[in-house]
Parts: C-alpha cells; structure tokens; sequence
C-alpha cells in the first residue's frame, strides 16, 4: 500500500465502506479533509452531565455512574404491555448524580448487569421519556469509561472496547444524519495511526515567530488533546492556518491584480478636477484631502486600482469619488458610479450637474470644449430614453454614467471605461463588481473604488474586502452637528408619541424638514415589508415579534397624519414601489423644501443627502438591524442644525429589541454598532455556507475575537506571496489553501 499522507484517499486508510459513507454524508474525501474535520466540542471524562438540564423528548447523550442495577424476570407472560415480540427480560440501570437520577431500560438483554456494575462511568444515548415522575432513556447506546478506557455496545451488539482518549478529553464531532460519533471518532484515530509524519506547510521561521507548534502535534491534539493546554496550543495552531489561507487568496489576488496593466490616468492641471475644485463650496477636510492624494495617486499607476472607501455616514465619500471620477475623465476615460437605489443614483446625477455646471453638459449647446456628459441609467428609464443612454455610453459621449443594476444588464458597453465607483456596497454583492468590471472585456481592467457607510469591523473587511486596499474618513465634515437619538416606548407611553409629532410641528416651524420612516409600504403587499423583498430577519428575531399586530405601513402613517397630529404640514411619500418619475419628483421637492415631512420606507437608508432635513421619526423601531437604524438617522443632522431622530417602539423593557434600541440610542460609533449586529447575525456566513461539512471554511476562526491573529497572517501572507501569485516556492500553503477554504468560497473571495 502506498503511503499515507494528506492527500490520500481516505478509502486507504479506513477502508473503502466507512469512506464512502464519511465522502457521501459529510464530503470528505481525503486523510486531509478528515483531520480538518474539527471537534464541534470536548467531553472531559469525569465531568458528570447536568442531569437537570436534560429535556423531555429530545436525544442526549448522558455522561453518569451507575447507581443501581435491576434485573427483572417475565418469564412466559412477557410481552403484555404490548411490546410485540415479548418483552422476557428487562434491565433497569439507575445513573445520576448527587440531584438527580435518571433510569435507562434495557429489553431482552442480559449482559448489562454484568457490564453496567454501580460507580462505572458510562455515557447512555437516547430519547429522554418521562415514566411516572422519573426521567428514563429506553434501549440507550452505551459507551462504558472505565480505568481511561471507553467501551461501546450499541442494543444487544457485544461490547467492543473502542478508543482510549488520553487526558481523558473525548471529541465531540459535528455530526449529520447516518454518520456517529463512534464512526468518526474511529476513523480519525486510524488515520492517525498510519499516517506518514505530517509535512508542515508553513515555514519554520513563522512558527517559531509566533510559537506555534507544528501541523502533525496540532492535528493530534485537536483531535485527541492530550491535555487542555494541548488542545489550546492547537486551536490556535490551527486558528492560524485558517487565517493564513484566506489571506493567502487575498493576497494572492493582490498580486495578480498587480500585475495587469491598467491605463495610467494622472492629475492633468486646467481639467475639470481642478475646475470642480475652484468651485467647491467647501474646504475639503483633512481626510478627503488625504485620501483623495492617495486615490489620485493610484490612478496615475500603471496597474488598477482596487481600493475600499469608508467613512461614517456623512462623512464626505461622494466628493472624494467624484474627484477620482474627474482625474479620470481628465484623461479621457469614462467614469461610472453604482449606486443601490434608483432614489440615489438620481441624486448622484442631480448633484453631479449641480456641481458640475456647464463642465457638465458637454455635447449641449453652447457647453464649453472640456465638458463631460452626465448619463443615468436606472432599470425604469422608459425604451426610447435608454436607447439613448446606451448610445451616449458606448460611444464614450457620456463621460461621467451614474446607474443601478441597470448597468450590469447584457447589452451595456462601455468605450472606455476607467474607473468603477461602487458606492455603499453593502447593498451590492461582490458578484456584481465581478459583472461590472468584466464589462471591460478588452482592454485593460479599470480602477476600481468601493465605498461603504456601514462601518465594516476591521477584520470582517480585511477578510471579506480583504483584496481591497483601505481608506477610510474617520472625521465629519466642520460644522457637522451631533444626532440625539432617543427611544420612545409607545406602548408604556403614549402620550411621548403625541410629542414626537409636536417635535416635528416645532421644526418645520423653524423651516427644517423631518422623515418618518416605516417597515412597510402598505397592507396589501404583506411580503414588501422591507424596501429589499425581506422579511423579517430571523437571526435577529428574538420572537418577541410572535403575536404582534403587522408592522407600520407607510401609506397608513402617512393617512394618519395627514389627517391628524400633521394635518396642517405639506407631506410626501416615498418608496420603492411608486413609479420611478414620481419618486424622482418627490425626491427633488423635498430637496428643494416644497415639502415638510417625507413618510418613506427604507429607500431613504443609503445615501440621501438632505442638509436641511433635521428630524427623523423610526416607527416600529425594533423591527430595524442595528446597523440599518444607524444609516437611516444618518440622514439627519447634515447640515449646521443638530439632529433628532427617535426610535418608536412597543418592544418591552428588557427585551432584546429594546436592547439593541438602547444601544443605537447609547452610541454614534458605526464600528461599535456594526460589530454588535454582526454578533447577533452570527458572524458565521461572512464567508458563505455554514453548513456541517467542508464548506464551512472558518472552524476555528473568529472575525471577531481574533483580530490578532488575522492581522499576523495577513502581514505574513504578504511576505509568502510576494509578486508570486501561483506560490511557486510553497507549494505545501497552496494545498493548504485548498483544503482549508472550500472551492466555491475560494471563487467567492476571488470575486471581491
Ligand atoms: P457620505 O459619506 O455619507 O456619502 P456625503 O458624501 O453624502 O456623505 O456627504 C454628506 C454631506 O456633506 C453632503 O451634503 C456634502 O456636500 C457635504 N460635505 C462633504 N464634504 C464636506 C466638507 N469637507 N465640508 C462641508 N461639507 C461637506
Ligand atoms: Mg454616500
């Protein structure tokens, strides 16, 4: 037989039936895949289960001694409790500890009287049932530990003596449907026994660095600790390992997106970038002074750009982009910026030709020689309209193309498209980037530039974006004023709603506006209940929802108030649904201050840009994420007046909804928030799938607690790849890639 190493097949080593099975139910394949194959947890042997916690008519696994033992006799006239088949024999093994006790039930067989003997160690597997008051598992599988040996006998199978854990630490694996514990258990010990010695991957001198211990200890102990400080030394061997390959794909790509050529687009003085500047009504702050250097900087380069923007809410990432998209066109290139919504891609083209001025209207009448085009193209311009838009886009026309999806449809080209603005990308899915940039697809890539307002936990985006260079505008704007947020219990106190609405009267008196915000369109669209097709989430729903009257509509509150505490104020709304020119027309008078108060959905979450609006009223505040409460109450308090936004809730005190509102209402710090509705999203599929099984690429990773170790391994990854990408001097990390991030996550992290 061959050797056995990391690579072989797994029937090589265990056999071909129990490999079929471990291929088939869990997709693994390899020795490799098996031992990545982690513990879910760890039983430590002499840690009695918590008879107390068991439930009733679930399965557990009960760790317990042996109390007592009752054999009882039917003799010929068993079977009259309906047992077909005649229950002739039962045995009645009392276990527990010193609270509780719980009675396991043997049928028709004899040997364990003889095995089960009071103060032995075992665990008992069943279906708890409860038999007159007293907790009982009947026909269990029994696992006997006895003198640091585990023994296994499963019904009326003869005891088998199995494993023998050293330190007394036993694997508890994730498991599916038709696959055992014992079965893994027993193939990973096999495996570890005739595997060959383990070739480390990662390079001496980064182990002893950080002080890790080699691959085959690590795999060992994962499995079989010897110790709890073993087990620790390996999870965080292991940690690493995880770490390190998803880096190694980012920076892997990095390198190969270094080595295309891009068209090298410098700052040309006398072009619309520095009219654009003269024109500014405002100093740029430190920040955009700084990362616009930077951006500029870029595109004069010979190889694209890649790079993420981020920056709270309001803080200024338009006027950087719009910068980079002016050096661009300079040089006489095209210039597109995604926006999520068709809401604001339009005011992206509206302030483009605000700012703009005649450099905007190149091709009209009169405009003068260097000016650009502006073209929108959004999903609901009317036939003749779109025709007309793509012509001005192919045939490079139309500098400067703000868009939706719109743009990612078949049948957009581009003449010479240099730089991709993808603006809050949390709306936008990595595939899309893919799709746009491959609307390129002669030529050199362009540079790209994504920009996000949710703020993204630093290790989250260097994992997710992580083939991204980074910016981010820690500073607001001079002069921007703070948000009040405060929270309004509806249900304990209704008379602070009446006030909330008074509030608005008292601001639109000072000639400001205000938004209320609701989680629905209307009642007759039950499934529209969020502007993005969703319902509520479940992983944030906490079930305090359960039994509660349908969530605010915006037609509804907007009737009310028309009718009621708003009666005498000029109102709009705004969703997704209205026709596009109407929305538009909306959006453009509340701009404009022809109305006071805009009731709308969550199409004003991103991006709308409001300075006089000061006031924003959430209704049904708990059904919001957190980080969703933060964007929304961004669009307040952008001009010079302090910001009000109050979040109107039924949750009770104490609930989870009522938490997280306080905890929106407690802090204007997007990081803080974002990582806190990530914890409660479980922070599991960033990365894809989560299923049991190889697809869950990151076992013993956390994005959230292990910052150091991502930043080590990205700093290291760095220095493997080099301006290698194919990793030809450490072919060892490449297959460790492969084995450690699952193909299909791989692509998904390529794409970004
Ligand atoms: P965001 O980063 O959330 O996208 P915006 O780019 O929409 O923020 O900017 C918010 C507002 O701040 C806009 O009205 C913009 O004109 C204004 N603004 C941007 N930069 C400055 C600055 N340096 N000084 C004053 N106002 C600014
Ligand atoms: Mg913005």
């Amino acid at each position: 037989m061959d050797k056995i190493t990391l690579s072989s097949p797994l029937k090589d080593a265990i056999g071909g039936r129990t490999a079929a099975k471990l291929a088939d139910k869990l997709e693994l394949a390899t020795v490799g895949d098996l031992l990545r194959y982690y513990p879910r947890k760890y039983d430590q042997r002499g840690k009695l289960t918590d008879l107390a916690s068991l439930i009733v008519g679930e399965r557990a696994t009960v760790w317990a001694k042996v109390i007592k033992v009752t054999e009882r006799d039917l003799g010929r006239g068993g079977g009259r409790n309906g047992r077909g088949g005649g229950v002739k024999h039962i045995t009645n093994v009392l276990i527990g500890d010193s609270h509780r006790e719980l009675t396991c039930t043997f049928f028709n067989q004899y040997h364990w009287s003889k095995l089960l003997k009071p103060g032995t160690d075992a665990m008992f597997s069943g279906k708890v049932t409860k038999f007159r008051d007293t907790l009982q598992i009947s026909s269990p599988s029994v696992a006997i530990v006895s003198d640091g040996r585990q023994a296994e006998g499963d019904g009326a199978a003869s005891l088998d003596v199995i494993e023998q854990f050293p330190g007394g630490v036993i694997p508890v694996y994730p498991l599916v449907e038709g696959i055992t514990q014992t079965l893994v258990q027993h193939s990973v010990r096999a495996v570890l026994d005739v595997i060959e010695q383990i070739p480390d991957p990662v390079p001496d001198v980064l182990l002893a660095r950080h002080g890790y211990v080699d691959l085959q200890t690590a795999l060992g102990d994962i499995h079989r600790p010897r110790t709890e400080q073993y087990l620790e030394a390996a999870r965080e061997r292991l940690r690493y390992d995880e770490a390190l390959s998803v880096q190694l794909v980012l920076a892997r790509r990095r390198a190969d997106a270094r080595n295309f050529p891009a068209e090298p687009c410098p700052r040309i003085p006398g072009g619309l970038l520095d009219a654009f500047d003269a024109n500014l009504p405002f100093a740029l702050t430190t920040g955009q002074q700084e990362v616009g250097d930077t951006i500029s900087t870029d595109l004069a380069t010979i190889h694209p750009m890649n790079r993420l923007l981020q920056g709270e809410v309001g803080s200024g990432k338009t006027v950087v982009a719009l910068r980079a998209m002016l050096q661009v066109i300079d040089s006489g290139r095209q210039a597109v910026m995604l926006a999520p919504t068709e809401v604001l891609a339009s005011q992206h083209a509206r302030s483009l030709r605000d700012v703009l001025g005649p450099l905007g209207r190149g091709g009209e009448l009169g405009a003068s020689q260097e000016a650009t085009a502006i073209t929108l193209l959004t999903g609901s311009l009317p036939a003749k309209a779109r025709k007309q838009a793509l012509l001005n886009i192919a045939s490079g026309q139309a500098g400067i193309v703000v868009g939706t999806h719109a743009l990612l449809s078949e049948g957009v080209f581009f003449s010479n498209l240099g730089l991709i603005v993808v603006d809050e990308q949390h709306r936008f899915g990595v595939e899309q980037r893919h799709a746009l940039r491959s609307k390129h697809p002669e030529g050199n890539p362009p540079h790209v530039l994504v920009m996000t307002a949710t703020p993204i936990p630093r290790t989250v985006a260097m994992t997710v974006f992580g083939d991204l260079d980074t910016s981010t505008l820690t500073e607001l704007p001079r002069g921007r004023s703070p948000i009040g947020t405060t929270v309004v219990p509806a249900a304990e106190r209704p008379a602070w709603v009446e006030r909330a609405w008074q509030r608005i009267r008292e601001e639109v008196a000072k000639g400001h506006q205000a938004y209320v915000v609701c989680p629905k369109i209307g009642d007759d669209d039950p499934s529209a209940m969020f502007e993005d097709g969703s319902t509520f989430d479940p992983d944030t729903d906490d079930g305090s929802q359960a039994g509660k009257r349908p969530p605010l509509a915006v037609n509804q509150v907007a009737a009310m108030l028309h009718d009621g505490p708003l009666q005498d104020l000029r109102l709009g709304i705004l969703h997704g649904r209205l026709p596009p020119g109407e929305k538009d027309d909306v959006m453009t008078a509340f701009a404009a201050g022809e109305l006071d108060v805009l009731v709308a959905t969550t199409v004003i979450e991103v991006g709308v840009d409001v300075p006089n609006a000061t006031m924003m009223v959430i209704m049904d505040a708990e059904r919001f994420g957190m980080s969703q409460l933060h964007q929304l109450r961004g669009r307040v308090g952008r001009g010079h007046a302090p910001g009000i936004c109050l979040l109107i809730s039924e949750a009770p005190e104490g609930s989870v909804g009522k938490v997280r509102l306080d905890a929106v209402a407690a802090t204007t710090d997007g990081f803080k928030l974002a990582e806190a509705d990530l914890l409660l999203r479980r922070e599991g599929n960033v990365l894809g799938t989560t299923q049991a099984g190889r697809s869950t690429a990151l076992k013993q990773l956390s994005l959230l607690r292990d910052r150091e170790v991502i930043e080590r391994a990205r700093a290291d990854s760095i220095g493997l790849v080099g301006d290698d990408p194919e990793m030809k001097q450490w072919p060892g990390l490449a297959d460790m890639v492969s084995l450690v991030i699952a193909a299909e996550n791989q692509v998904y992290l390529d794409k970004g």
